[in-house]
């Protein structure tokens, strides 16, 4: 977590086991880990669902996503999730297999704009919730029911701000991911509107790293801090975050790897 500039954000993610993509830091401020966060990273398996075939739905919410120029971040992320959910990316994820849970690839299953109702200036964890819960439930919205796959992922548009756990993006964090009930999944992609979510990456290159952090970490750890997690580092993007590398012609975060006891 040595990302993470404020220590308040640290204590309050101890209690609260949802962990965020944390602000980028420049290299030179990061300061040298202390205490129990010293000790080499290693996740422990905790017994809850894993996503062994994630199905990522992508959700655009508010009326922005439909014209240019976010209807075409759009339609690039959705490829993105294409080629990414088949790739050797999710090769990577086999590692965290357990008896009866064989992890493999995904698929991108479709996507959505949502337009009603219109996302707010500040959405909360509890908004996007319900929005889900809304839209689940409703056949003409066009959402695929949640089974045991399901990852939504939710990006918002400019101009929003999503508070998750008192703290918000573009101050505290660039994103997170989620569960409702252990039954729902999902992604919370706040849009990278400020320097500290983009750090030194092109605005769709800085998503496509905090969507393969997030990815990883829902198939991983889907009900956070019951599936794969270390007490002090977090989950497997966690331990890598904003360490980059290209795929495919993408860029995505290095994520942790147990049996090779590093980011890869
Ligand atoms: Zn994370």
């Amino acid at each position: 977590m040595t990302a993470i500039p404020d220590t308040s954000t640290i204590v309050s993610s101890v209690r609260d086991p949802v962990r965020i993509v944390p602000l980028h830091v420049p290299d030179d401020l990061v300061k040298p880990l202390d205490g129990a966060a010293a000790s080499a990273p290693k996740l422990t398996y905790r017994g809850g669902p894993l996503l062994t075939s994630v199905k990522v739905f992508t959700v655009y919410w508010g009326d922005a996503w439909s014209t240019p120029p976010l209807s075409d971040l759009a339609s690039k992320l959705d490829k993105f999730f294409d080629f990414v959910l088949t790739s050797e990316l999710m090769d990577q994820m086999a590692e965290y297999s357990v008896a009866g849970k064989k992890i493999g690839h995904g698929s991108h299953i479709g996507r959505v704009v949502v337009s009603d109702p219109a996302p707010k200036q500040v959405v909360s964890d509890a908004t996007i919730q319900h929005l889900l819960e809304r839209k689940l439930g409703d056949t003409k919205a066009g959402f695929p029911a949640a089974d045991g796959n399901t990852l939504y992922f939710i990006y918002l548009p400019p101009g929003s701000v999503v508070v998750q756990g008192g703290s918000r993006s573009c101050q505290a964090f660039c994103g997170y991911h989620s569960d409702i009930d252990g039954k729902i999944f999902y992604a919370a992609m706040p849009y990278p509107g400020c320097r500290g979510c983009t750090g030194d990456l092109a605005l769709f290159d800085a998503l496509t790293s905090t969507s393969s952090h997030e990815l990883c970490e829902a198939i991983t750890d889907p009900v956070p801090g019951g599936g794969w997690y270390d007490d002090a580092h977090g989950e497997i993007g966690d331990i890598c975050a904003w360490k980059t590398r290209q795929l495919g012609g993408y860029t995505v975060q290095l994520e942790w790897s147990n049996n090779k006891n590093s980011c890869g």
